[in-house]
């Protein structure tokens, strides 16, 4: 067994700039393995294009290094990155909406692929589906008929298809009634407990508070603070990134 303080991924001094704006402005951070790390700050603060630069989709950073496990991923094409063992959803729905449930998660598979036939690609497929709770009579819907619960579920599976042992979940809240959130939060920690690292993205900070063993907190492409849940929200820069600069009480509510 690994030791408790391993460090799964770690990123040093990330930039991506798009023009004048440094949408992440030199980044560091490092996760544990094992644990539920959350991302926090407010809209625009450079969390989904961190997601990116980790995972390469759909680009890399400009400068500063990302391990995976040691091994160095700042210049790696997306799909080798996914097989070393990183998935990621997306903030907004990502499904093939013309294909069916079982091949958007088939595709997953594949992606992930390091020498399995097709057979285990289908059986990972529905592995997958049955974790998150999508039963077998909605395999072969269309994806796109989905609900947007459903969807959810869905880019869940598609990513657990493809077997990591680092999982990021850009915003998967959003969108969700209270039972659903709920339901989810449940999801997360039954991913997180069968070994499964977990990078989760909310800018509503209450479901990080309930989920994340820690939470980084980002302001206008910079780290802000990161620590315990309770320690962060009590940092008053927290409080005035959320509520003060920017006066958008919706962002810290709920
Ligand atoms: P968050 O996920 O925290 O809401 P993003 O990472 O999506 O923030 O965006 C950070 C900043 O970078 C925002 O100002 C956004 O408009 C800008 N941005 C993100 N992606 C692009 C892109 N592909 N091209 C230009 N600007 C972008
Ligand atoms: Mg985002």
């Amino acid at each position: 067994m690994p030791e408790p303080t391993d460090e799964i991924l770690t990123v040093e001094g990330v930039v991506k700039a798009f023009g004048a704006l440094r949408a992440v402005d030199g980044i560091s951070f490092s996760v544990r393995r094992g644990e539920i790390f959350g991302v926090a700050g407010p809209n625009g603060s450079g969390k989904s294009t961190l997601f990116n630069l980790v995972t390469s989709i759909p680009f890399a950073a400009d400068t500063g290094s990302i391990r995976f496990e040691g091994t160095p991923i700042e210049r790696m094409a997306p799909h080798r990155i996914c097989r070393l063992g990183v998935a990621r959803t997306f903030q907004k729905d990502a499904e093939f909406p013309t294909l069916s449930v079982i091949d958007n998660v088939m595709t997953g598979a594949v992606y992930g692929r390091v020498g399995r036939g097709d057979g285990d690609d289908r059986a990972a497929a529905i592995d997958a589906l049955a974790f998150v709770g999508l039963p077998g009579s909605d395999h072969d819907r269309l994806a796109g008929e989905l609900s947007v619960f459903d969807k959810k579920r869905l880019m869940i599976a598609s990513a657990l298809a493809s077997k990591p042992r680092l999982l990021l979940l850009d915003e998967p809240a959003s969108g969700l009634t209270k039972p659903e959130i709920d339901s989810l939060i449940h999801l997360i920690r039954r991913i997180n407990t069968t070994g499964v690292t977990v990078l989760l993205i909310e800018h509503v900070l209450a479901l990080l508070l309930t989920v994340s063993q820690r939470l980084m907190v980002l302001n206008q492409g910079r780290v802000l603070t990161t620590g315990l849940p309770d320690d962060v929200v009590r940092d008053p820069r927290v409080i005035e990134a959320y509520l003060g600069s920017r006066g958008r009480r919706d962002d810290a509510a709920a």
